[in-house]
């Protein structure tokens, strides 16, 4: 305990020099066999020439809670040059964290050399506007590619928990910010100042959210409390770097504890703000709830999952309130409606998210074809069945039935039809259906189900 007192002061005078607390195998539990091969195999290559090397960050905290690592970072004091030189499938990438992707197999592993702390909260004294480290006005990190010392390396990451290095050869974790207590009673607390590790790096505040909901953490009161202020830092950052960990968030398998926690922090202000409108309509609500629920259960029982359907889900019911208002306030045509209503709601979010356009075509494609499961008269089921996104929009109608947006009927009759044979499907036809364009369009208040499905 005295120890640990005169290391911390010691630390804070001389933030280049601190000493880790060292865990030997008996102590910490990580069982090296169960370590990815590749990255074993990059520790003991730079092991052999000589270079100080660890595995480090989410894979070390997550061999310690016992789960399976989504993937491996590695840190050492060779220099990206040097590593590449040592692996032949290795290349150097990034512009702001140099880094080098060592690939084996389908695997990739990233190793990344000691940086230099960039944050001043821990008492450096680091000039701002040095070549290699350059802050903007609100005190974001534009560039941080200043080489350190591992006990450097160690302050300038996000968080205590992913702040531990594992040395395959003598199976020791090596904790330098007391993240190995943090790991024990289950809490989230990010290195130094929070709000000026939030300022530096507004996406920490997503990552600080993702990660108490994946690792059923709570986030000490310290980290948690500037978020609520800060949440308008999004706004600054690259939109490819939030639509990165937006997605991240919904694909870790616990999308449904994600979304809410970023809701209780205010945080989707600044990223989704329809999850707002959503959750305070009781049909979306309940919409979002199942959607995510079955995007966490594809992604925990090792499914794939599809942007495409997540992004058409997370902003499906968004869709619908404008259908809605189109035909209703300005006359249009219902179906004229739904495609305004669908590009409408893509431009919000592509303005907000960049979404990318190979997901937006496909959530266009998710979203067409449910005004078409209304339509089963004559030629057009069909056609409809036939349609090689078929799978995708069905699964979304079933969502739609299911959470009481339609009726369960309109799903169990497209389930039925799938598998018919060609006289069983003439007899499900709907006769008298009228069509869509001939309907009369009735005024609804905002939110109940369209004109066009009655
Ligand atoms: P996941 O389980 O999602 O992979 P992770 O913690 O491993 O979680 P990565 O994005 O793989 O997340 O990052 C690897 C490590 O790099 C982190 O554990 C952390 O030490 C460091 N890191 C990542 N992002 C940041 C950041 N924004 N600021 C500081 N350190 C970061
Ligand atoms: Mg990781």
């Amino acid at each position: 305990m005295i120890q640990k007192l005169i290391r911390r002061i010691f630390n804070k005078k001389n933030p280049a020099g601190g000493q880790a607390v060292i865990i030997p195998p008996r102590k910490h539990g990580i069982i090296r066999d169960h370590i990815s091969p590749c990255a074993l195999n990059v520790c003991k290559e730079l092991r052999a020439r000589g270079f100080a090397v660890f595995v480090v960050g989410g894979a070390v905290r997550d061999l310690l809670l016992g789960k399976e690592p989504k993937d491996y970072d590695v840190a050492t004091d060779a220099t990206p040059e040097e590593v590449r030189d040592v692996f032949r499938r290795s290349r150097i990438i990034g512009r702001r964290f140099r880094i080098v992707h060592v690939m084996c197999g389908r695997e990739t592993i990233e190793v990344t050399t000691f940086r230099g702390q960039a944050a001043p909260a821990m008492g450096d004294e680091e000039e701002e506007d040095s070549e290699d480290q350059r802050k903007s006005d609100n005190g974001r990190l534009l560039r941080d590619n200043v080489f350190g010392s591992q006990f450097e390396d160690a302050a300038r990451r996000d968080f205590t928990v992913n702040a531990l290095y594992y040395d395959p050869e003598k199976q020791e974790v090596w904790d330098y910010m007391d993240g190995m207590q943090d790991l024990k009673h289950g809490v989230l607390r990010i290195i130094g100042d929070a709000e000026t590790r939030y300022r530096e790096d507004p996406v920490r505040m997503l990552r600080a959210v993702r990660l108490a909901a994946k690792l059923n953490f709570k986030l000490d009161p310290a980290t948690k409390a500037p978020i609520r202020a800060l949440t308008h830092l999004l706004h600054d950052v690259p939109k490819s770097r939030l639509f990165d960990e937006m997605l991240k968030m919904f694909h870790s398998g616990h999308a449904l504890e994600s979304a809410q926690r970023m809701r209780e922090e205010g945080l989707h202000h600044g990223v989704l703000p329809l999850l707002d409108v959503i959750l305070e309509q009781p049909m979306g609500k309940r919409f979002l709830t199942l959607a995510l629920q079955s995007t966490d259960q594809r992604v925990n029982a090792d499914k794939p999952v599809s942007p495409a359907f997540l992004f058409a889900s997370l902003m499906w019911h968004e869709v619908l309130t404008l259908w809605n208002k189109y035909q209703t306030e300005q006359d249009m045509r219902p179906l004229v409606a739904f495609s305004e209503a669908m590009e409408d709601v893509i431009q919000t979010q592509v303005e907000n998210l960049a979404i990318p356009r190979r997901y937006t075509a496909g959530m266009r494609e998710i979203w067409s074809m449910q005004p078409r499961f209304l339509q089963r008269a004559g030629q057009r089921p069909y056609r409809l069945v036939e349609n090689p996104k078929f799978r995708a929009g069905f699964d979304f109608l079933l969502l739609r039935c299911e959470s009481g947006e339609l009726d369960a009927e309109v799903g169990q009759w497209w389930e039925r039809f799938q598998v018919a044979n060609d006289h069983e499907r003439a007899q499900m036809l709907i006769k008298d259906e009228a069509p869509v364009k001939k309907r009369r369009r009735r005024k609804k208040p905002a939110g109940a189900r369209p004109a066009v499905e009655e």
